[in-house]
Order: C-alpha cells, then structure tokens, then sequence
C-alpha cells in the first residue's frame, strides 16, 4: 500500500472543507470496505484519506420516518437500516436490498453511502497486472471485451467499458426516486439519486457527477402508496456474500386489480444504477397476468447486448424481473 496521510474530521462542512483545501488527491474514509480494499490492490491510490466516522454521532448517522418520507443519514450501517422494523414494514425494498447484499460482517461495517459508490467487480478493473482497463486508465482499452465478461452488463454498455454496477440499494433509490443531500466546499446542493451515476460511455473512470470534494450527507426516499407492496429479487451464483447476476427492484401500485403505477430498476444487469421506465409503462393499467410480465420484460431488455459469456443474462433478466412482479403483486399488504 502507498504512503497516505489520515485526518478526523467531526462535522460534515468541516469535511467538505478539508478535502477541498488541497490539491492532493483525497477520499473520504467511513467503513472502508471498498477504499482499503482497493488500497491495497493499488487501484485506488489517494494521498489522503479523510476519516468521517465521527460523523454518525450527527444527523449523517441517523434514520427518520417520517409521513412524507424516508430519511437516511449517509453513515447509516448497511445493517442497522436492514434490521429497521418500520423500514422492514413502510418500504421492504429498501430493507431487503440491504438484506441481501454482501455479508453480516460488512453490512454491520459498510455505510450507506460508502455502498452506493461501490466501484465494480470487474476482474481487469482490480487487478493492475491487466494494462487495459479504460476505468482505471483512461485510453488504454477494455480487456473485458475480448475476455471473461460472464459477469458483465448488458444494459448502458459502451465500446470503452461494459462493467457492472455491482450494488442492491442503489436499484432501491432509483426505483423510489430517492434524492441525495451533498455537500462540498462551495456548499450543499441536493439531486435525483437517479443523477447521481454516470453510465460509461467514452469516460468509463468519471462514475459519478460527485464535484470535487463532494460528499454524500443524506438519502430521502418518498412516501408513496407503492412503497408497502415493494420488493427486491435478486439472482446470484450463491445464495449468501455474493453480487447479482440479475436483480429486479419493484414497487406496485394498484387501483382496484390494475396497475396504476409501477416502479422499477434492475441490477446485475446494467453499466449504472438501471431504472426501466419502459417496462413501467407496460404495465400502466393493466393486470399483472403472465402476459404483462413477459410484455415489461421484453420492453426493459429491448436495448441490452450480450458480449459472449454474459448472453444469458438478458434471458435471466427477463424472468427476474417477471417473479419479481408475480411476487409483489401477491403481496399481501
Ligand atoms: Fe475496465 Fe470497464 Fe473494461 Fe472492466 S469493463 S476492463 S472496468 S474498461
């Protein structure tokens, strides 16, 4: 591992400030479980990790329920929003994208906005003996392309990189159109999670619109009448400690037996956080029977591409996403 200095900071704008003030590049230290991972793999290399733990003793580490919504400090534990009872009952998509991501260890360890801005799995991303990575060198190539991509996406794919975004609740905030709060050294600013990514076109190493110094200060999640009848279904190679091949976020709303609004976002699948306003639109007004499922999966994979080893996945996701809208539609709420 290189060489790095380490500050502790005790207040969000103290923070942003610190980072701002020098030209060495620094990141913001809280769980750790991507950063320090990915210290000592070499692939990230800053000069200076800020320490924002202390942090979680303020409004960042806190979560609130409220009528209008859904509060997440950006320090809350993968695993204390998780465990949440009323989250568990008010929005169960958020609760079980947790649930269902990672390990106990690092869910008790990982923070919430640490997990929104996991970096990929991407076998040429973390390890540096493979020269072609435009990710982590920009210009270089993509040895995905020609290589192992079983585990890539088919959805936001561009010539330069065909990665996947390997995380659960982001599929949960761009599925309930979640904000962010940020604050950075010109001041806070809130946007739409679903601004938040970036999908890689030909700038595969920018992931995020993140200004310099940014950091994520709080997720608010809205209150709605599809938030009770929400789940997430999520496809692995195991079923325990391991990323989606496919994933479906879904939320329902009915008027009577029909749909009157449908909320959904796909993981496994796709370059960034992936909502499929598409296949919501094809379930606008209608029955959940087998052939509005098979209609909202067909028009939420129109676009995707398989690259070889990942053809599967576009088949797989087209019946993650039909379960997925069986099961919420069975939900008894
Ligand atoms: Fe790098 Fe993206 Fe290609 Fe993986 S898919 S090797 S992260 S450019």
């Amino acid at each position: 591992m290189r060489p790095f200095t380490y500050e502790r900071v005790s207040d969000p704008a103290t923070a942003a400030q610190a980072a701002g003030a020098r030209a060495e590049p620094a990141s913001y230290l809280a769980g750790g479980t991507t950063l320090v991972d990915l210290m000592k793999l070499d692939v990230m290399q800053p000069q200076r990790l800020i320490d924002i733990n202390a942090l979680h003793d303020t409004d960042q580490g806190r979560i609130a329920l409220r009528p209008h919504g859904l509060r997440l400090g950006a320090l809350v534990r993968m695993a204390e929003a998780a465990d949440h009872a009323d989250i568990q009952r008010e929005y169960p998509l958020i609760a079980q994208s947790l649930q269902l991501a990672a390990s106990p260890q690092l869910r008790n360890m990982a923070s919430l906005g640490g997990n929104v801005l996991q970096r990929t799995r991407c076998t040429y991303f973390r390890d540096v003996s493979y020269a072609a990575c435009n990710k982590r060198h920009p210009g270089s190539g993509c040895a995905a392309l020609a290589g192992v991509n079983r585990m890539h996406a088919v959805l936001g794919t561009s010539e330069h990189c065909i990665a996947t975004y390997p995380g659960d609740f982001a599929q949960a905030l761009i599925a309930l159109d979640a904000g962010v709060d940020l604050i950075g050294p010109d001041g806070p600013r809130t946007i739409a999670f679903a601004k938040l990514h970036r999908q890689p076109g030909d700038r595969p190493d920018q992931e995020t619109t993140l200004r310099p110094g940014e950091l994520i200060v709080s997720f608010a999640v809205p209150a709605g009448p599809w938030t009770r009848r929400s789940l997430y279904l999520k496809v692995r190679d195991r079923q325990s400690y391991e990323f989606a091949l496919a994933s479906a976020a879904v939320a329902l709303d009915f008027e009577a037996n029909a749909v009157r609004e449908a909320r959904i976002a796909l993981g496994g699948v796709a370059t960034a956080p992936w909502r499929a306003r598409e296949a919501e639109a094809a379930l606008r007004g209608r029955i959940v029977d087998d052939q509005a499922t098979i209609e909202a999966a067909e028009a939420a994979f129109a676009g995707a591409q398989g690259y070889g080893h990942n053809d599967f996945k576009i088949e797989l996701g087209k019946r993650t996403l039909r379960r997925a809208l069986r099961q919420a539609a069975a939900m008894e709420i």
